[in-house]
């Protein structure tokens, strides 16, 4: 049974644009709503229950009141190659502090079925070559990447000063003893003489602010929580049996829910998707990883070699090959064969959008015509067809979640773009019709386009007191998108500012792990106790980044969403949300000119 209010577009080999920027525009506009990120709740106040940590119990301790060298905020990937290279570098007292459990950050919490990589596994999982792992598939399953989170903490000795279960407070700079104190929600209060930051971009859970939500009387659970107890299973796949009487309500269909409704849909006595943007889903293409083949490419350095050959690949490089090949670049492939059809004179500005825009609309034709092929019922297949360009929403990739429609007692509902109406006390109401469901699944994702320092739940204080948010007042403000001026001694770690390269957030990571190792082994070895990069070179740096074209991401033309500030003005802050004009390939090759020459050009050491 479907609901289902979109009507037919246009199909075929010869695509009408301007039929289809129509289309696009009268679905971005169904879904324009004046509360933008507002309309969205945290998992606090009376929603605290939802954030409760369901995987590890947490143990009582006495608080840490020591010193160490360095101090890392995160036990995610970033904290884990930053902290991976410090050892190597020769700093041994690293403490990674964590809200988790256990080290893995998104891997640690998104246990939900069916988790998966969605970049391959050689380029997306860091440091592989170092600890001689083989993804057992090209997109790996979570289970995997998490044990591989805790392979590298144990390999490189991370463990021992870790702090897990523990949220930072506080961070405030000592100036007459060159160091940090920092403060946490366990009482501890320990100083370090150098701290990093990666507390990711999607660690703050959100539910969607639907009328209603806190009168539900059944049973409900976030995705990045997911309550194992009640629905049977685990997060290896096995069957969850103790929904197989049940009626479930899952609201959102993003990658997460890409990736989970197939393991519903063959486990619920009822599903009902609660839809209102259909993501795209392209092909996916998992297979297992064959160890012979795997034996001949990991000769030495193959991870930097895929590395880059994905990201020059992705980032309009100049790559022969396609050694990762999927639906990342393909998009990447299409545009740069248009543009090498061009005749030489022929390759404007102007040609080159015209490359883009036309690769744009064949794929998504491509993608609408898939599940035209695959979900059997035409009502259904009608609701699941995305109309807006690619990379307006995050692309999905799944070969089982159209089909999970063809599966009876599962049912789309799709709203039409105007999501759920109102929760009562027994289900879901939408378009009108109240659903009777025993439990409500939120995959309503994580919070974006808030303050960093909101979001982090910390503010950092630095020379003169002064505050990370005020000196971002009116925009973030980094060297390479790792140390900003006032806050000596601090790392950010994150790809904003730096190569931005979002289809593989790992690849910026470990190049700014591998570079902040390089300036504290700097500092360490030449006996100076103080880096702070200066305010002239923090303001190149922002000059040339202004200098760019601006984020590729978000445009308003787009349907609403988190790339683009759910279509609200961003306001003059968020054109600093940029990467290095020239590219993450151009970008990754300078940051290892400049890290590797040794002079560290714009910081200050003393
Ligand atoms: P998203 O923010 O992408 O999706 C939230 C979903 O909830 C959307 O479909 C949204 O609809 C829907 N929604 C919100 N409010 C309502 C409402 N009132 N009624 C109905 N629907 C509603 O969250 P996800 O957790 O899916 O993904 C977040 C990000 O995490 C991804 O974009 C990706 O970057 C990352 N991720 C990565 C994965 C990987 O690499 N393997 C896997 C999963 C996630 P609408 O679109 O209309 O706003």
């Amino acid at each position: 049974m479907t609901d289902t209010r979109q009507g037919e577009g246009t199909t075929g080999p010869s695509v009408d644009k301007e039929a289809l920027k129509a289309k696009y525009r009268e679905e971005r506009d169904k879904r324009l709503r004046p509360d933008g990120s507002a309309q969205y709740q945290r998992l606090t106040g009376r929603f605290a229950h939802y954030s409760v940590d369901p995987y590890t119990p947490r143990v009582e301790r006495e608080p840490v009141t020591d010193h160490v060298t360095f101090a890392f905020i995160g036990g995610g990937f970033a904290g884990l190659v930053t902290g991976a290279r410090l050892k190597e570098a020769g700093i041994e007292d690293v403490r990674i502090i964590d809200k988790a459990g256990d080290f893995g950050g998104t891997w640690y919490w998104n246990r939900y079925p069916g988790a998966q990589c969605d970049t391959a596994s050689f380029v997306y999982m860091p440091l592989l070559e170092e600890t001689g792992h083989m993804p057992t598939e090209k997109y790996a399953h979570a289970p995997e990447i998490l044990d591989h989170c805790q392979r590298i903490g144990k390999q490189y000795g991370l463990y021992d000063l870790a702090l897990f279960h523990t949220e930072v407070t506080g961070l405030e700079w000592q100036e007459e003893e060159s160091r940090w104190l920092v403060s946490t929600n366990r009482g501890d209060r320990f100083t370090a003489t150098f701290i990093g930051m990666g507390t990711g971009p999607l660690h703050v859970a959100k539910l969607p602010g639907i009328p209603g939500i806190e009168d539900f009387q059944g049973h409900s659970f976030h995705t990045s929580r997911w309550d194992y107890e009640y629905t049977g299973g685990d997060p290896f796949g096995a069957p969850m049996d103790k929904l197989t009487d049940k009626r479930v309500a899952i609201i959102g269909t993003g990658a997460t829910a890409v990736q989970c409704v197939p393991h519903l849909a063959r486990s619920c006595r009822e599903l009902y998707v609660f839809q209102r943007t259909p993501s795209s889903v392209d092909v996916r293409g998992n297979r297992p990883t064959d160890p012979e083949w795997f034996g001949q490419i990991a000769t030495p350095g193959w991870q930097q070699r895929w590395l880059e050959n994905f990201t020059a690949n992705q980032s309009g490089g100049t790559a022969e090959e396609d050694l990762v090949q999927d639906g990342w670049t393909d998009l990447a492939r299409r545009v740069r064969a248009r543009i090498l059809a061009l005749p030489t004179e022929g390759i404007t500005p102007q040609k080159m959008m015209e490359a883009f825009e036309d690769s744009d609309f064949e794929k998504m034709e491509e993608i609408r015509a898939r599940v035209d092929a695959i979900v059997k019922d035409p009502e259904t297949a009608a609701g699941l067809k995305a109309w807006y360009r690619q990379l307006c929403k995050r692309p999905c990739f799944h070969d089982e979640y159209l089909q999970a429609y063809n599966t009876p007692g599962t049912h789309l509902v799709h709203t039409d773009g105007k999501g759920v109406e109102r929760i009562t006390a027994t289900g879901v109401v939408a378009l009108g019709r109240e659903y009777d469901v025993d439990c409500i699944i939120y995959a309503s994702g994580f919070e974006v386009g808030s303050e960093y320092t909101s979001r982090a739940g910390f503010d950092l204080s630095g020379v003169d007191g002064v505050k990370l948010s005020q000196h971002w007042d009116e925009g973030m403000r980094t060297l390479h998108g790792i140390y900003s001026h006032g806050f000596p001694n601090a790392f950010i770690v994150q790809p904003t500012q730096g190569a931005n390269l979002i289809s593989n957030v790992p690849h910026n990571l470990t190049e700014s792990g591998r570079t902040i190792a390089a300036v504290v082994s700097h500092a360490v070895e030449s006996g100076r106790s103080r880096v702070e990069v200066t305010a002239e070179a923090e303001q190149a740096w922002i000059d040339l980044l202004l200098s760019g074209p601006g984020m590729m991401l978000g445009s308003p033309d787009c349907t609403p969403g988190y790339y683009n500030n759910e279509g609200q003005d961003p306001g003059p802050r968020a054109r600093y949300n940029v990467g290095y004009p020239f590219g993450a390939m151009a970008f990754f090759s300078y940051l290892n000119d400049w890290r590797s020459s040794g002079a560290f050009e714009g910081l200050e050491f003393s």
